[in-house]
């Protein structure tokens, strides 16, 4: 996802404290598609799509709403400012390591799992931080350090629509554990 987004943008979401998990990718989707997905996969920030009217920006809503020009928007449609925990998950059967924050993981793993997102549907937690109010930056700077590990998980259809899965990392599990410590002391 990272590399997706502009600095612009990935310093908004930094400062918003958003996750980059709430974050689709919806180039190429229509506003129907953009929708269901959205809702399906619990995402509140669209990227990639049109940009908007006033100032070219491409960081929006479910609804469509720009919440670059207006951020109470977010407020609205997120929980950018409750805390959540930082995860990384392990998959066995691809190798494979996604980072990522929630304020569930029960319902998170399930979700990855019923879409066999990354092509794995074995996703086992390998760490768990508590409850932390800046979940959102440090997942950032999470996937910042990860980011030469990046695999490149290309299109999945589901449902009828096309999805990208670029958030998962082809690292070994306990690397990524040890830098989301070593992130979560620092911050
Ligand atoms: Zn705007």
């Amino acid at each position: 996802m990272l590399q997706l987004l502009t600095a612009e943008e990935i310093a908004f979401l930094e400062k918003q404290n958003l996750a980059l998990d709430e974050v689709l990718w919806v180039e190429g989707m229509s506003v129907s598609e953009r929708k269901a997905v959205m809702k399906a996969q619990g995402k509140l920030i669209a990227a990639g799509g049109s940009p908007c009217a006033i100032a070219g920006h491409r960081l929006r809503t479910r609804h469509g709403h720009c919440v670059q020009c207006d951020t109470a928007k977010i407020a609205f449609a997120s929980r950018a400012s409750k805390s959540a925990s930082v995860y990384v998950l392990h998959s066995h059967s691809t190798g494979l390591v996604k980072v990522g924050v929630t304020t569930n993981i029960d319902d998170r793993l399930a979700n990855l799992r019923s879409q066999a997102y990354g092509e794995a549907t074995d996703w086992k937690v390998v760490f768990l931080s508590p409850e932390l109010k800046n979940a959102g930056r440090i997942e950032i700077s999470l996937h910042k350090a990860l980011r030469s590990h990046e695999h490149e998980g290309g299109f999945s259809m589901r449902a009828g629509t096309v999805q990208r899965s670029t958030e998962c990392f082809s690292c070994d599990s306990e690397y990524a554990v040890g830098l989301a410590k070593r992130l979560i002391d620092k911050d």
